[in-house]
């Protein structure tokens, strides 16, 4: 089911770390899943289905790892999913082609909204196919709040989707940007 509003990580215990990227695959996404595994961290990697299409081996290599796989629709269009639904797009195949990719069996899959980009229309758009709201939970959104990690405060920033954002060129035409 998609919520209305965004979940974000205010809602988590105070002390909880969640560790999420996104837009890939990319080159550096199988690296520093490995590179976690191997730290002892699994994170969810919010893939783009488009980049996703082309790179089924590393999907198939991140679920290996113990890593969850979140969808992030398929093109990750820059007016966001509430552009795209006022232009009339359908943004239901966004969503239900990634998913296709994503082989969750039961699991609920974790969705995180292009530039974090949202509203009730989409939420109600999404939710009209009974499938797609049963297969999803979400959508995800990056916290805001001061963090204390190991001892040094600091604001946590909203990462995500504002580097792709200055560089759209790049991520198309290589499927790689400094993505959180
Ligand atoms: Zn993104």
């Amino acid at each position: 089911m998609f919520n209305m509003l965004p979940i974000t990580g205010d809602s988590l215990p105070i002390g909880t770390f969640v560790l999420t990227y996104d837009d890939g695959p990319g080159p550096n996404t199988q690296p520093i899943a490995e590179y976690l595994s191997s730290m002892g961290i699994a994170a969810t990697f919010f893939v783009v289905g488009e980049f996703a299409e082309r790179q089924p081996r590393v999907l198939t290599r991140l679920r290996a790892l113990g890593h969850r796989l979140g969808n992030h629709t398929w093109t990750h269009d820059r007016a966001g999913l509430p552009g795209q639904l006022a232009r009339g797009g359908a943004v239901a195949d966004e969503v239900r082609r990634t998913a296709a990719l994503l082989d969750a069996g039961d699991e609920p899959i974790a969705f995180r909204a292009p530039y974090g980009s949202w509203d009730s229309a989409v939420a109600t758009a999404l939710n009209a196919d009974p499938d797609l709201a049963d297969a999803h939970t979400g959508p995800f959104h990056w916290g805001r709040r001061p963090y204390r990690l190991g001892g040094v405060a600091g604001r946590r920033r909203s990462f995500g989707c504002r580097d792709l954002l200055s560089r759209p060129r790049q991520h198309r035409e290589a499927g790689h940007h400094p993505a959180t």
